[in-house]
């Protein structure tokens, strides 16, 4: 029998105890983790939402790099929301040019591509590959995936207006990101689905 799944959250900055409330919900208790000795450990890593610019600060002066680059390398599950996607993402537009990324997804995100007008909205979102319909997605400050390599899935796109067809949810092998927040709603669909990976992962 193989033992249960350690999923750690990225505890530097941001919402991470939200995603260890997700993760309690649907059964498999995240750990906080914030060393590179705690990143080597885990079987899965979530990165939240919040400030991605402040995360990779706190990444450098933690000297967590060669740990985040590891767990990429092994093919770790992971999964980011927002500030999460764009640690996730290979490449960034405006960035500082010092900020760096855990990379695993082959997209270009732009952070805060949303403007003044559009800069936190909620609006729902399927996501047929994953059975998942009508899914709250909560926007604040999102990044959008302005480019993506045919090897990464578009789980959900934007249906609304001028927005229509802006690419909000994708994976590339076990890496999944979000450009929303589910870890600020009460739907715990999305964390279920990275569990399931998780655990086909073992
Ligand atoms: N704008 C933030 C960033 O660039 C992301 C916002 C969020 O996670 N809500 O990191």
């Amino acid at each position: 029998m193989s033992r249960s799944p350690v999923i750690g959250v990225l505890a530097l900055q941001g919402d991470y105890r939200e995603h260890l409330s997700m993760l309690e919900a649907v059964g498999s208790a995240g750990h906080p983790v914030r060393t590179a000795e705690e990143i080597d450990a885990v079987d899965a890593l979530v990165v939240p939402g919040g400030e991605s610019t402040t995360m990779s600060l706190l990444a450098d002066r933690f000297d967590l790099w060669t740990s985040l680059y590891a767990a990429r390398q092994r093919h770790l599950p992971m999964f980011g929301t927002c500030a999460g996607l764009i640690m996730l993402a290979d490449s960034l537009l405006d960035a500082r040019p010092d900020q760096h990324t855990i990379g695993g997804l082959a997209v270009t995100v732009r952070r805060n591509a949303f403007g003044r007008q559009v800069d936190s909205f909620e609006t729902t979102i399927d996501l047929p590959d994953l059975a998942i319909r009508d899914f709250p997605g909560v926007f604040i400050r999102a990044p959008r995936v302005e480019t993506s390599d045919p090897a990464v899935q578009i789980h959900g796109v934007l249906h609304d207006g001028a927005l229509a067809g802006t690419i909000v949810c994708v994976q590339q092998g076990p890496v999944l990101a979000t450009a929303f927040h589910p870890e600020l709603t009460s739907d715990t669909r999305i964390h279920e689905y990275f569990v399931q990976m998780v655990r086909q992962a073992q």
